[in-house]
């Protein structure tokens, strides 16, 4: 059986509208809203809370209208919000 792969989960905080679409399309319920960290336009950035249930199907990063998502193989379980946005 092959081994079980995980997923690091990356949100460009700076890019996100906390429009939701990413906590409805994940299959897993990997996001979480939150009212923990806002960004320099006023939105609160959604939360990427459980890393661990993702199964790197990226609907998300394909869904998200502002891009503000990136799922990569990892050798762990993991989340990171960063704010530089670059747009
Ligand atoms: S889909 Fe993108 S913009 Fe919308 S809440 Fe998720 S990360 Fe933010
Ligand atoms: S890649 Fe799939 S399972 Fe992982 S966070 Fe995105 S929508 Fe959820």
């Amino acid at each position: 059986m092959p081994a079980k792969r995980h997923y690091k989960v990356l949100i460009i905080g700076d890019r996100c509208k906390d429009c939701g679409i990413c906590v409805y399309v994940c299959p897993t319920n990997v996001f979480e809203k939150s009212r923990k960290l806002m960004n320099k336009k006023g939105y609160w950035v959604v939360s990427p809370a459980h890393p661990e249930l993702c199964v790197g199907c990226k609907l998300c990063e394909y869904m998200c209208p502002e891009f503000a998502i990136v799922v990569k193989y990892s050798p762990k379980p993991y989340s990171e919000v960063i704010m530089s946005s670059g747009s």
